[in-house]
């Protein structure tokens, strides 16, 4: 979630292969409709956990992207990927934790039901994208790194899950807004750190 998803996470070496290339494609479409999917069920059923699980989809999206489509250019050019992406990712998460204070001060209570649903989704889209991964990786270098964020990112979709159904034994918004600010905190100290190095390295390039 943090940085060992959206710093290190999926791979930062040039793709040669080309069913790895697919492979990989599939796993930024996968990643990106999630991130869709999260926001719209997020805001319809008010749950502030799904939209902050929604910013680990948009940051690995970022990441396949930049692996396939940038990295074959220079560096200065994956830096400004990597400083667009710590961008909209901070932008994201601050509106994300501004939601989720303007609800809580409203009291909402989140639907119970979509937000387990979906949030059962996330991980099935996580593992089932490790997986993926897992069987076309050629190197064996960069098989920790994505066996650490699939797991991060599966421990999140899970506390997103058991938040869903606290909230429906409770029927307090508590749960969904501890699960959210955990989440929010961690993907903006995730977007400041890629922020201060995709900096450096810009600087660095002068
Ligand atoms: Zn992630």
């Amino acid at each position: 979630m943090s940085d060992h998803c959206h710093g290190s996470c999926s791979s930062q070496t040039p793709v040669a292969d080309a069913g790895y290339r697919r492979v990989l494609v599939l796993a930024l479409l996968i990643n990106a409709a999630m991130f869709v999917i999260e926001v719209v069920a997020g805001s319809a059923a008010g749950s502030k956990a799904l939209l902050a699980d929604a910013l680990d989809f948009m940051g690995d999206a970022a990441n396949y992207a930049i692996s396939l489509y940038v990295l074959d250019r220079s560096l200065v050019w994956r830096a400004r990927a990597s400083l667009l992406k710590g961008l909209t990712m901070a932008g994201f998460g601050v509106w994300v934790l501004l939601v989720t204070v303007t609800g809580l001060m409203r009291g909402d209570v989140p639907e119970a039901a979509t937000m387990g649903a979906v949030g059962l989704l996330a991980l099935a889209a996580n593992v089932g994208v490790a997986l993926m991964l897992f069987r076309h990786r050629s190197g064996d270098s960069n098989r920790e790194s994505v066996w650490i964020c699939s797991r991060n990112d599966a421990i999140g979709n899970v506390a997103v899950v058991l938040a869903a159904i606290a909230v429906w034994f409770s029927g307090s918004h508590w749960p969904d807004v501890l699960v959210a600010l955990v989440m929010a905190t961690l993907a903006l100290t995730g977007a400041a750190r890629i922020l201060r190095s995709a900096s450096g390295e810009l600087r660095a390039q002068r």
